[in-house]
């Protein structure tokens, strides 16, 4: 381009040094050289009108004849055509590539643009969700997918967990939608048929609801038969007297599982009910649960405190009792399971407490004692039902292994979590972050 520009200056000053020539000949230096110029620039307009004629047909057809000066520039016009006619090429082969992929896919995926409305989707979107593209794009998703959950989880544009919902198609398949944005706020919608999943949770449920239902009946026979037999067993050798004991003692413990299982189950089958929610004093559920553990706490002298403190931080007024919004007996059995256990795997003579204060946007309701502790190994399985971290600990103490399952799921029903923190042979440590918008400030 560099001698492109000197040769093209050096015509210049040709061009001029003929122009003054002539002007001196004819005795007007500047009408010779303003001629001149003028020619030079006539031929430029004429090169730059054939350029963009070429330009307006694509640079599809031959160049036209120009000079050396506009013959390399549309030469170089000419790559970098070809050269974005080449990426154009290879971008619609991958976008048909990617395409095609998701056509692949045997779960929904559907590209909705930052208005909400439906960009793409591949072909099991239609059979999934029932979308048409033809028909459907530029439609908002939520237009076709009808279901206030699914507004609720687009506009929230919270996307960590998924949602599961039955499908528009039909009521006999459930879906899970997982979304995540791309490119500033277009979102990637992925459908799943969990359908099978779904049978199967529900075959599950159903199984352990009816078991530990058709369980009860038998069970409290036999504990009645034995409580009749203990009652009237003053002549009966010391070996009998054992072995009635010890059949007591694993009916009554197959009782509070079959009772557990009823209870989860329960807990499993429905969402919270508006109506079961309540305004609970928070004091006042702690109080109760922690009367109801020291019968057993007072065997083994163990100190059980309640704290409840830097609340005055809060917008709240502390003349009234704290409450939370929930489930009173659903709080209750959390609460008191996890009093239950600090009690039960703490040894004699030591302290628990349990702690009640706000922490950034939580509402920590904490259970700490200083028992035997657990290896950080079982920790993320302690919530798997009748999953023990000791087993031959756990049968000594009764538990039935389903009482941190009930914890979590009756925590996740009050948008709440369980953290559990806790270091062998220093103790332990179960917290409940609820959500702090669930205190109720009066
Ligand atoms: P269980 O009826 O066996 O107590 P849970 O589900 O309540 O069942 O607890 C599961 C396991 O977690 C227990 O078997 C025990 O090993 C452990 N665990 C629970 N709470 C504590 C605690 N406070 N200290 C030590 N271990 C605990």
């Amino acid at each position: 381009m560099k001698s492109l520009f000197s040769s093209e200056l050096s015509k210049i000053s040709f061009l001029s040094f003929i122009g003054i020539l002539v002007g001196y000949q004819l005795g007007n230096i500047w009408l010779g050289l303003s001629i001149a110029l003028g020619i030079y620039l006539i031929s430029h307009l004429y090169y730059y009108r054939r350029l963009d004629e070429w330009l307006a047909k694509g640079g599809l057809v031959d160049k036209p004849f120009t000079n050396l000066f506009w013959s390399t520039i549309m030469d170089q016009v000419l790559r970098l055509l070809n050269q974005l006619r080449r990426d154009k090429v290879q971008l619609k082969s991958d976008l048909d590539y990617f395409q095609e992929s998701f056509q692949a896919v045997q779960s929904g995926v559907v590209v909705v643009d930052t208005r909400g409305a439906i960009d793409w989707c591949n072909l099991a979107s239609t059979h999934l969700l029932g979308i048409d593209l033809e028909r459907d794009k530029r439609q908002p998703f939520h237009n076709i997918v009808r279901s206030p959950e699914v507004l609720t989880y687009l506009e929230a544009r919270d996307f960590d967990k998924p949602l599961c919902i039955v499908s528009p198609c039909s009521l006999d398949l459930h879906l899970e939608l997982q979304a995540t944005t791309f490119r500033q706020n277009y979102t990637l919608i992925f459908a799943r048929n969990i359908t099978d999943v779904f049978k199967l949770e529900t075959m599950r449920r159903d199984f352990a609801a009816n078991i530990s239902h058709e369980l009860r009946t038998p069970l409290t026979v036999i504990n009645g038969y034995l409580e009749t037999l203990r009652d009237h067993s003053d002549d009966l050798p010391d070996m009998w007297l054992r072995a009635i004991s010890q059949m007591l003692d694993q009916s009554h413990r197959m009782d509070s599982m079959v009772e557990d299982l009823i209870w989860l189950s329960r807990l499993e089958a429905l969402p919270v009910q508006e109506d079961d929610l309540e305004l609970v004093d928070l004091e006042g559920i702690l109080n109760s649960v922690v009367n109801d553990a020291l019968v057993l706490a007072v065997d083994k002298s163990i100190q059980i405190d309640i704290a409840m403190d830097q609340f005055n931080a809060l917008d709240v007024s502390l003349t009234k009792p704290l409450q939370i919004t929930g489930c009173y007996l659903e709080l209750r059995s959390a609460f008191g399971n996890l009093v239950q256990n600090a009690v039960k795997y703490t040894p004699q003579n030591g302290q628990i407490q349990v702690q009640c204060f706000p922490r950034h946007d939580k509402l920590v309701v904490r259970v700490v004692d200083n028992g035997d502790g657990i290896d950080s190994l079982h920790i993320p399985r302690l919530t798997e039902r009748f999953y023990r971290a000791d087993a031959s600990r756990t049968s000594s103490t009764g538990g039935t292994g389903l009482g941190l399952a009930i914890v979590k799921h009756i925590l996740a029903r009050h948008e709440a979590e369980l953290d559990i923190k806790s270091e062998v042979g220093v103790g332990s440590q179960f917290s409940c972050l609820f959500p702090l918008e669930q205190l109720y400030r009066s």
